[in-house]
């Protein structure tokens, strides 16, 4: 297997008419960056090649950070991340 999913977001804030989520997962949460990339790390030395970003809500990515992060510049942070892992 090459390709991992990462779980860093969870939970949902907008209570579409038709939708059970956040109900049933709460309120959007994050989860913080050193511990995404803690896991990712551990992935890239199991082996896996490809590692896909999931969420109940991935636009609401930290947004329930006290200090707040863009979710944009976090994904140029990892992609430089796995440049620098594939060629070094
Ligand atoms: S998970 Fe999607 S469909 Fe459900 S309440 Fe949130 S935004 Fe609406």
């Amino acid at each position: 297997m090459t390709r991992a999913y990462v779980k860093i977001q969870d939970g949902c804030n907008h209570f579409c008419s038709y939708c059970k989520i956040p109900f049933a997962r709460g309120k959007s949460r994050s989860r913080k960056k050193e511990n995404i990339l803690k896991e990712i790390e551990k992935l890239v030395e199991d082996g896996f090649k490809e590692v896909i970003l999931i969420g109940i809500d991935l636009s609401a990515y930290g947004e329930d950070f006290e200090e707040k992060d863009f979710f944009y510049f976090f994904l140029i942070f990892l992609y430089i991340f796995f440049i620098f892992r594939t060629f070094t």
